[in-house]
């Protein structure tokens, strides 16, 4: 991706552990690497076509001098969590924020951290077979819409589907969304677990009636496996009622660990592949 850098840009904040860091303030230094699409500007000639660095710098510098905290991590972290979202036209941004006097007994040219973040694209399962099932999914739509952390990019069409695992229930309603967002995999997972608690999602049965499912089923091409979370989801490829939507949003998205698109393993799935 296309660069605009701003290199060690100096600036008196209040940021450290200690009180008369807070209170006295000093220098700090600051270099951002922002990751941006330049082609349009580039062709154009024209400011409205990009993100002007001399905004963006302002904008960090009037945040880092306006909030103090104690951590240049956090500092780098909220400052960087703050430019992606008022800057929609960055996707990722590096974050260098050092201390050329830091409290040190020691002869040193600066110390820092160094932070990338970004907007990660993930693909999420809707599923409902409980009450209202339209607007358990259409809450889940909005919870999501409403975090500034997420923005919903694409929906699928709604299907209905057969129950699964042999549990005598109501039908399901399902579909899948592509989203953006700014937390990590376990972040959204717990984001997720909040709005199916919402839902009064009650938890009886295993693979029982639920009011609202929600499963990441990729997160960039990340491929992950720990006690709470398994990145693609285990049984994309078994599901007609994920593959089908995926198909409709996603057709060309490969999963990263079968190296085959949503549309192929849909077809696959379905023995309709040759
Ligand atoms: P379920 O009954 O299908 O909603 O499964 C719930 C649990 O599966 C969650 O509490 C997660 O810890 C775990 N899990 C593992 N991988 C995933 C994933 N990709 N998305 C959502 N939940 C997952």
């Amino acid at each position: 991706m296309d660069q605009i850098r701003i290199d060690d840009l100096r600036f008196f904040a209040h940021h450290g552990v200690f009180d008369f860091e807070t209170e006295q303030g000093q220098n700090f230094v600051l270099s951002v690497v922002m990751e941006t699409d330049t082609r349009r500007a580039g062709k154009t000639d024209a400011l409205e076509d990009s993100t002007s660095y001399a905004d963006a710098v302002e904008f960090l510098v009037s945040f880092l001098t306006e909030h103090t905290f104690k951590l240049l991590e956090a500092a780098a972290e909220q400052a960087a969590q703050a430019l992606l979202l008022r800057y929609p036209l960055i996707r990722a941004v590096e974050l260098e924020l050092r201390k050329p006097e830091a409290p040190i007994k020691l002869d040193f040219e600066s110390v820092g951290v160094r932070i990338r973040r970004g907007w990660h694209t993930a693909y999420i399962a809707l599923g409902s077979n409980l009450g209202d099932k339209q607007s358990y999914i259409q809450s889940a739509l909005d919870g999501m819409a409403e975090n500034k952390l997420i923005r919903v990019k694409k929906t699928s069409t709604l299907i209905t589907t057969a129950p699964y695992g042999g549990v005598e229930q109501d039908e399901f309603l399902n579909g899948v969304c592509q989203i953006e967002t700014l937390y990590t995999p376990e972040e959204l997972l717990d984001f997720l677990h909040l709005l199916e608690q919402a839902a009064h999602r009650e938890r009886k049965v295993h693979w029982g009636p639920r009011t609202l499912d929600l499963d990441i089923l990729l997160y960039d091409n990340i491929i992950m496996s720990t006690d709470r979370l398994t990145i693609p989801h285990i049984d994309i490829q078994h599901r007609d009622f994920v593959l089908a939507p995926m198909a409709e949003i996603a057709p060309y998205v490969e999963h990263p660990v079968l190296h085959k698109p949503m549309l192929q393993l849909w077809k696959e799935l379905e023995g309709t592949w040759s």
